[in-house]
């Protein structure tokens, strides 16, 4: 979960590609597991660069508009409010990229007394630079295991779970298998591990034809867990907010994105954003599994909108009226079924003894 460790054999091969490292360890000790994968070319991805700047790789909904980050802040400072208004509260972040959705919504929270602590936890050097500039007087954290335990946590992670390694099983004629990556020649390519992997696929969902992929991620699981046990002890409420599935489902949907465009995931590892669909049937299971209590999974269009979008677009372009087209723009890509407002799910979480969250 950390970015601090070191890569593969990064103290002896610094400056090597990534590309160059699995190829030598895949020669030498046979295929890796996709997660294993992912995880490195991620870590190595992020770990340097900012994806979302000027000339990045891609833009995510804070970076399109001051307005999705001030909906939830809107949508805290509410809950907040109706819970008791406590002042040990810790604002807590999970993968704020440039610190945009941190800086919009704490401005639109403070104007109803919302004033908390704010932890981020970002495992970027490069990333942690940006958002002190956007957010002054934070505090960083590896993983959440650092994070305040003495108060209530209003948590938000947005398209931070889709970029935590996945898993993928695969059918194949001998049964369930690991999906890995192997060689062929230079090229990386997925292949069916060698060790037989029922066990790990829940007996409801086994029988299913050759070739069926089931994903799963057990970082993102691990981090359910976390908040969930974290809401019960400490109270508060969390939004995951991320493009996936509310309903359990088969298929591979590992991408990779390189200067706005899909590219090949296993073209040049560490160099694009690799993302997975977020589960968010099973996020919620394991969430209430701790005790914890689920708002609602909601479609990001619905739930802005029933957060007052469409209103704070109207006064901002009153405010504003050469911005009125631009605003307008970005209020479809946020809401719009073509665009985020179907693929992007809104899932809260509450503390069992906390109020109802807005827009669920
Ligand atoms: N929430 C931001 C950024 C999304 S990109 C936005 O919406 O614009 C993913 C973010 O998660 C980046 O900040 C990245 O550095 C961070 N991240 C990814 N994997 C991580 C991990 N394993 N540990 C900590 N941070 C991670």
């Amino acid at each position: 979960m950390t970015f601090g460790r070191k890569g593969l054999n990064e103290g002896s091969d610094k400056g090597d590609s990534l590309s160059a490292i699995f190829r030598r360890l895949i020669a030498t000790t046979g295929p890796i597991s996709l997660m294993h994968y992912m995880g490195e070319a991620n870590a190595r991805y992020y770990a340097s660069k900012d994806p979302l700047g000027a000339g990045g790789d891609f833009v995510t909904a804070p970076e399109i508009s001051q307005m999705f980050g001030e909906m939830i802040g809107l949508w805290l400072a509410d809950l907040w409010g109706r819970a008791g208004m406590r002042q040990d509260v810790h604002y807590v972040e999970l993968g704020p990229g440039r610190g945009t959705l941190a800086r919009d919504a704490l401005r639109a929270a403070r104007k109803f007394g919302f004033r908390p602590e704010v932890h981020f936890v970002e495992g970027s050097p490069a990333l942690r630079v940006i958002q002190a500039g956007a957010v002054p007087g934070a505090t960083w954290h590896d993983d959440l295991s650092t994070v305040p335990t003495d108060g209530p946590i209003m948590l938000v992670a947005n398209e931070f779970l889709d970029a935590l390694p996945t898993r993928q099983l695969v059918r194949t004629a001998e049964g369930w298998r690991e999906r890995m990556v192997g060689l062929n020649g230079e090229r990386f390519v997925p292949v069916a591990g060698p060790q037989p992997m029922d066990a790990a696929v829940a007996e409801d969902r086994r029988a299913q034809p050759e070739g069926t992929i089931i994903e799963t991620c057990p970082a993102a699981a691990t981090v359910l867990y976390e908040v969930g046990h974290r809401l019960v002890r400490q109270g508060g409420a969390a939004l995951f907010i991320d493009y996936g599935h509310a309903e359990p489902r088969t298929g591979s949907t590992l991408q990779a994105v390189r200067a706005h465009e899909k590219v090949d995931p296993f073209a040049a590892p560490g160099e694009a954003d690799l993302t997975a669909h977020v589960d968010f049937a099973i996020s919620a299971r394991i969430a209430e599994s701790c005790g914890a209590r689920w708002l609602g999974t909601a479609t990001q269009g619905d739930w802005l909108r029933v957060l007052g979008i469409s209103q704070r677009a109207q006064a901002l372009a009153q405010a504003a009226p050469d911005q009125a087209e631009a605003l307008d723009t970005a209020l479809h890509r946020l809401t719009d079924d073509a665009e985020m407002g179907t693929l992007f799910k809104v899932m809260g979480l509450a503390s069992p003894d906390w109020p109802d969250g807005a827009g669920f």
